[in-house]
């Protein structure tokens, strides 16, 4: 509702003058806009505990610390790298060395676990080559014994 400044009577928001004087009605309280406060937000001073803080909270900051499937990827690559490196073993290596590369991919760079999934892949790599050398040697050998009994039989046939 609105008040006449002059006479006093109660008009209706929608009137602009008095229907008992003529006053032309100012706005009613109602009707003004609202008090537009001062922003209550203050900024505040730096805070460096609060970035302190939130350093440690995974989903603000980039995992430096790989997760433990990862780190134990990386451990059983190494693992299976040196005693393909020791054995000659194939299968192992090339498990080494899957695991190795699924390690280092998984643990960012710099992070403790990645330079044990490099040593492993490495040691698996080298574990193949062995492997594969000593592989040769074998097949080699055995067709060399399988020519000469091949030999020693076309000469005895
Ligand atoms: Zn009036």
């Amino acid at each position: 509702m609105k008040l006449c400044s002059s006479c006093g009577s109660q008009m209706p928001d929608e009137a602009y003058t008095c229907s008992f004087c003529g006053t032309p009605l100012q706005a009613s309280q109602d009707s003004q806009p609202p008090y537009v406060s001062q922003p209550s937000y203050v900024p505040q001073p730096y805070d460096p505990s609060y970035q302190q803080a939130g350093y440690y909270q995974p989903p603000y900051v980039q995992p430096v610390y790989a997760d433990s499937s990862a780190r134990s990827m990386a451990t059983a690559a190494l693992v299976l790298g040196i005693i393909s490196l020791l054995t000659g073993g194939l299968p192992l290596g090339i498990v080494g060395c899957v695991l190795g590369v699924k390690a280092r991919n998984a643990i960012p760079y710099g992070a403790p676990g990645r330079g044990m999934a490099t040593a492993g892949l490495i040691c698996s790599i080298f574990g193949i080559v062995i492997g594969a050398i000593f592989l040769l040697v074998c097949l080699c050998i055995f067709g060399v014994i399988i020519l000469e009994e091949m030999v020693i039989l076309g000469g005895l046939l």
